[in-house]
């Protein structure tokens, strides 16, 4: 089975994200919750969650929308306007996220309700960026976020 760790690592920088922004939104959810924040535990963590193969999965399929969303090269036209303006009620970039939490219990799936809300760090930047189509990644963000959050409350 080939590993496309290393391909969404380089999905994810390639559209501006780095392990260290999703560590911040790892901290921002467990906050209230930790005594002493392991920066090194949190980014090991993340990393174990990229190295799912659903996951990766869900990195691959969700930032290569966005790619193409942004080179028009979709047979519905209308697709690309669709996802631009990132429509509320699209839904489907959250359902794609929910693939990811759902590997990791309600915790997660909780944690990226209260992440999708509130939008701290990286993701409050890709939405409020609009030179390009960030509709999948910013979910994808999120439920990294969520999941690697939830996997640490469940150590602990
Ligand atoms: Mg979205």
């Amino acid at each position: 089975m080939i590993n496309h760790f290393e391909e969404c690592i380089e999905l994810l920088n390639k559209r501006g994200v780095t392990l260290d922004d999703i560590v911040e939104c790892v901290i921002y959810l467990q906050k209230p919750y930790l005594k002493e924040i392991n920066n090194e535990e949190i980014k090991e963590t993340i990393i174990s969650v990229i190295n799912k193969r659903e996951v990766q999965h869900a990195i691959i399929t969700g930032i290569n929308i966005d790619i193409a969303s942004d080179d028009k090269v979709f047979y519905t036209k209308d697709l690309s306007k669709i996802l631009d303006k990132d429509f509320s009620l699209y839904g489907v970039d959250e359902v794609l996220a929910y693939g990811i939490c759902n590997l990791y219990g309600s915790i997660a799936l909780t944690n990226f309700g209260y992440i999708d809300k509130t939008k701290p760090g990286i993701i409050g930047v890709l939405n409020k960026d609009k030179t390009r189509c960030n509709t999948f990644i910013d979910d994808i963000i999120g439920a990294i976020a969520a999941a690697a959050a939830s996997k640490i409350a469940h150590g602990k």
